[in-house]
């Protein structure tokens, strides 16, 4: 296991890659999008949400999560003292898949970069999976969510936390004696504690040993 985050894909900063990303013609969901959906909150924040793909309504606006998931995401990032200044929320695939399909895997693969992209230049602090993609994404193993929630993972220095999508726990349902949207409160407490540990943690010394980062001498 990695300790850090891989590098980015792109040698550009971020906001290159967003422009680079907003024309893409890379699979076929460019035929059938409105837009593409980027992302949306602080990507300079420790908290990013994973999410599957945009939704008609993120289609049409080019935001994540601006439907009744986004709105049940907010309203559960509201409970824990966040909001979206201070979490970034992008998705797994950038376009819509028509009808709100499953995405395909040739799909996912060739929007990869992106996200990884945006997992390089934030380097976050705590990973919420939103669902199965994302959260096989991730971990980088075929599990579902019913089995990979209700624990931490440590990923490149991050802590991750696979939970179910927003959506599904509108649908209502439980499991295992518990319903989906308690389980879905219960992992977002989770959330704020892994947060309030990280902030109450001591920041290291810098090692004067350490060179300069490749960042920080304009090399890429
Ligand atoms: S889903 Fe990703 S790879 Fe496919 S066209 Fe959209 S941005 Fe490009």
């Amino acid at each position: 296991m990695a300790e850090t985050f891989p590098p980015s894909p792109f040698a550009a900063p971020i906001e290159q890659v967003k422009a680079e990303a907003l024309t893409c013609p890379k699979c076929r969901l460019a035929q059938t999008r409105t837009n593409v959906v980027w992302a949306d909150g602080n990507l300079d924040s420790e908290l990013l949400f994973i999410g599957e793909a945009p939704g008609h309504h993120e289609d049409k606006q080019g935001i994540p999560f601006v439907g009744a998931a986004g709105q049940l995401l907010d309203k559960l990032l509201a409970e824990i003292g966040l909001d979206r200044t201070k979490a970034a929320i992008v998705n797994v695939i950038k376009c819509r898949p028509p009808g709100n399909r499953d995405p395909q895997q040739d799909e996912i693969d060739a929007c990869r970069p992106y996200l990884e992209a945006q997992l390089a230049h934030m380097k976050p602090t705590v990973i919420v999976t939103l669902g199965n993609f994302a959260t096989r994404f991730i971990l980088e193993q075929q599990i579902g969510i019913t089995r990979a929630r209700g624990r931490k993972y440590q990923i490149w220095g991050a802590t991750v936390i696979p939970t179910f999508h927003p959506a599904a726990a509108l649908r209502g349902g439980s499991f295992g004696g518990i319903s989906t949207m308690d389980a879905l409160r219960q992992d977002m407490a989770m959330v704020k504690e892994v947060l309030d540990e990280a902030a109450a943690a001591p920041i290291p010394e810098p090692d004067p040993a350490e060179p300069e980062s490749f960042d920080q001498l304009g090399l890429f």
